[in-house]
């Protein structure tokens, strides 16, 4: 196991030049995936043709990856499939937790939440009927707000703007003190911190593998289901590929045996072999040293920003247990000054309305590139380098 992370740095290619903080938005290149899509693209696709979805194992991916992922989320073996993005997995995972408590019409989750769990959620409520709902509450009022019509709660555990993190265990078991299921979205945990997903008894959960985990721009989602749940769930997006039997052809739908069920369509197979490469360096991390490491990574940094400038505010909780591997900071000109900040060389991204973002990734983020990024980020602020037009001239990826 991997707790020596000034080696991991090697298995990243890394422009030269760049201190690199958003891994949390998009995970840098493995050097492995280059020959491994290499592989794919010319020795199977090319070479294997339509052969490849047997000779080259193509169609086990998503369940043979899944279960690698599994180790970092604390799932039991045999429970997470790969496929689609993260908002139809949210959709498809919320559709079949509310179908399993048919008495109860309300879809809680917070106000911090990512727009497109929000906005799955009012879509599928839309179409369910006018009795359907979602509603929201503050982040710290989730506890308080389940009540006897809630259905399912729907929570991703890590704040995409400020990186606060929710505790599952307690909300678990709050949710199902309360009947209800809960739904967990990881986007910010997989590969960021240690979770627990079987230990805290979720029900559902869902994330993505091209931010922590490196599976590249588009690489697939991933779906959690509780084996206890598993032999029961309807999937709700009921695709030939989690047919029971889908070579069959059969006209009539039935769901496939376990996990295999919440798959829908063809899968992504240079994506996956992407994440292939990248899972062969996530299978030897050991979680609970990647985590400590990023504490102290993320420390560094806040402290090293707070004593060379005092215009920026954390937005940040500033207890590390109550974050995840993310620390941002509030700025009126936020946008501007992230944009100064690329211009030399430090990569963090911007959040609407005013936050700097920055994510802490152990394999290939030093000390010495925090402290690095903490002073020309000090020094931007305090020459006001950020205040020309070409730097407030918005993009359309922020
Ligand atoms: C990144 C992210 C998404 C993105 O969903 P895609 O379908 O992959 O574009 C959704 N939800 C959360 C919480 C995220 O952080």
């Amino acid at each position: 196991m991997t707790t020596d992370f000034t080696a991991t740095r090697a298995l990243f290619d890394l422009p030269e030049g760049v201190i690199y903080l958003d891994g949390n938005s998009l995970g840098p290149l493995p050097v492995a995936a280059k020959a491994r899509v290499a592989r794919t693209v010319e020795q199977e696709w090319g070479q294997m043709l339509i052969r490849g979805w047997n000779a080259a194992g193509w169609m086990e991916m998503p369940r043979a990856l899944g279960d690698r992922i599994a180790r970092l989320i604390g799932a039991e073996p045999g429970s997470v499939v790969l496929g689609d993005t993260l908002s139809i997995k949210v959709y498809q995972a919320l559709a079949s937790a509310l179908e399993m408590r048919p008495d109860r019409r309300v879809v809680l989750s917070d106000t911090g939440n990512f727009p497109s769990d929000l906005y799955m959620a009012q879509g599928l409520c839309a179409t369910l009927g006018a009795d359907y709902a979602l509603r929201t509450v503050a982040p710290e009022e989730v506890a308080a707000a389940i009540g006897p019509d809630v259905a399912v709660v729907m929570l991703t555990e890590v704040d995409y703007r400020t990186g606060r993190k929710h505790d599952m265990a307690a909300l678990t078991r709050a949710a199902h003190a309360a009947g209800a299921l809960i739904l967990w979205d990881l986007a910010h945990s997989a590969g960021a911190l240690p979770v627990e997903l079987a230990k805290a008894g979720a029900d559902f959960a869902v994330g993505c593998t091209y931010k922590y985990l490196n599976s590249g721009p588009g690489g697939p989602a991933f779906v959690y289901v509780a084996p206890r749940h598993q032999d029961r769930v309807r999937p709700a997006l009921s695709g030939w590929l989690g047919h029971e039997a889908p070579f069959a052809f059969d006209p009539d739908y039935r769901p496939g045996a376990g996990i295999e069920r919440m798959r829908v369509g063809t899968p992504p197979i240079l994506q996956l072999a992407a994440l292939e490469a990248s899972l062969d360096i996530w299978d030897r991390v050991d979680m609970a040293a990647l985590r400590a490491r990023s504490i102290d990574l993320s420390e560094c940094f806040i402290a090293a920003v707070e004593a060379g400038t005092d215009e920026l505010r954390l937005a940040s909780p500033r207890d590390p247990a109550a974050r995840g591997s993310q620390v941002s900071f509030h700025h009126p000109e936020g946008y501007a000054v992230m944009q100064a900040l690329i211009h030399r060389g430090v990569i963090g991204d911007f959040r609407a309305p005013d936050l700097l973002r920055f994510g802490f990734t152990p394999l290939f983020t030093t000390v010495e590139e925090v402290r690095r990024a903490a002073e020309i980020l000090c020094e931007i602020l305090t020459t006001e380098a950020w205040n020309t037009p070409a730097f407030k001239q918005r993009a359309k990826v922020t």
